[in-house]
C-alpha cells in the first residue's frame, strides 16, 4: 500500500517536473509522518526516502529516539519557543518560523548547542485568518531582523496554502510566493538564501512543482488518511 503510494507520487513529481522544464533532483520530496507510527515510517524508508517532516516536537523527538538511521527531520508545524531547544540540533531544517521571538529562541538555542541551524520563514500568501504565517508585507523586515541573529539562517520560504479541491485555486498564492523569494533574493541580504521553497501537499503538489517549489510536503498521499484519536 505505502509502496505504492509512494511510486504513484513519485511518478507525479517527476511528471511535474518534467512539464515544468525542471530536473527531478531540484524538488525534494517530504514525506509527512506525524501521527502515523514508526513502522509506517520503515515501510517509507525502504522506498528510499530520506525526509521526513512531523508538525509536534513531543512526536518528533519520540520517532528520532526510535528511529536511529540517519534521516533529515524536518519541523513543519507551528513552534512555540520553550520547546526549541528539543529539537534545534536534531532537525535538518525548521519550515515554520514566523516570528523575530522565535527565531531569536532559536539563535540562543543553537549558540547553547554550537549548532548552526537553518530556517525558512512561513508566509500566510492567503492571508487566512485561521493560519499562521506572516502576511507578504511583513516578511522583508522581519527577514532583515532574522539574519542579523548568530546561528540561524533563513533559506528560503514556506506556506500552507488553503485547503481546496481544486488545485488550480493556490496556483495564484504559489505564484505569488515564489515573486516574493525572488524580489528577497533580489535585495541580496547578507546571511540570506532564498533557494528553497516549501510548498504543496497531497492535493496540490503537482501545482506547487510547477510554480517552483523545492520541497513538497506529501503526508497523505504517501501514508494514507490520518486519524485523530481523542486524547492521544
Ligand atoms: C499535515 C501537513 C502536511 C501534509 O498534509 P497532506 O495533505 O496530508 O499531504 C503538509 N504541511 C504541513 C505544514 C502539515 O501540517
Amino acid at each position: 500500500m505505502i509502496k505504492e503510494n509512494v511510486d504513484d507520487v513519485e511518478s507525479r513529481v517527476q511528471a511535474a517536473c518534467s512539464r515544468a522544464g525542471r530536473k527531478r533532483e531540484e524538488v525534494t520530496l517530504i514525506a509527512v509522518s506525524k501521527t502515523k507510527p514508526v513502522s509506517a515510517i520503515y515501510e517509507v524508508m525502504e522506498t528510499g526516502i530520506k525526509d521526513y517532516g512531523e508538525n509536534k516536537v513531543q512526536e518528533l523527538c519520540d520517532k528520532i529516539d526510535i528511529i536511529k538511521e540517519p534521516l533529515n527531520w524536518h519541523m513543519i508545524g507551528h513552534l512555540q519557543r520553550n520547546k526549541v531547544k528539543y529539537i534545534v540540533d536534531k532537525v535538518k531544517l525548521i519550515h515554520s518560523v514566523d516570528s523575530l521571538r522565535l527565531a531569536e529562541q532559536i539563535s540562543v538555542e543553537a549558540q547553547k548547542k554550537s549548532v548552526e541551524t537553518d530556517i525558512l520563514i512561513e508566509v500566510n500568501v492567503a492571508e487566512e485568518t485561521s493560519k499562521f504565517g506572516l502576511s507578504t508585507d511583513e516578511v522583508v523586515q522581519l527577514v532583515r531582523d532574522i539574519a542579523k541573529l548568530p546561528a540561524v539562517h533563513i533559506k528560503g520560504l514556506m506556506t500552507v496554502a488553503p485547503f481546496t479541491d481544486n488545485p488550480e485555486d493556490n496556483r495564484p498564492y504559489f505564484k505569488n510566493l515564489k515573486q516574493l523569494a525572488v524580489d528577497i533574493a533580489g535585495k541580496n541580504i547578507d546571511n540570506v538564501t532564498m533557494n528553497e521553497l516549501s510548498m504543496g501537499m497531497t492535493g496540490d503538489y503537482e501545482v506547487a512543482i510547477e510554480e517552483g517549489a523545492t520541497m513538497v510536503r506529501v503526508g497523505t498521499g504517501i501514508f494514507g488518511a490520518r486519524i485523530y484519536a481523542k486524547n492521544v
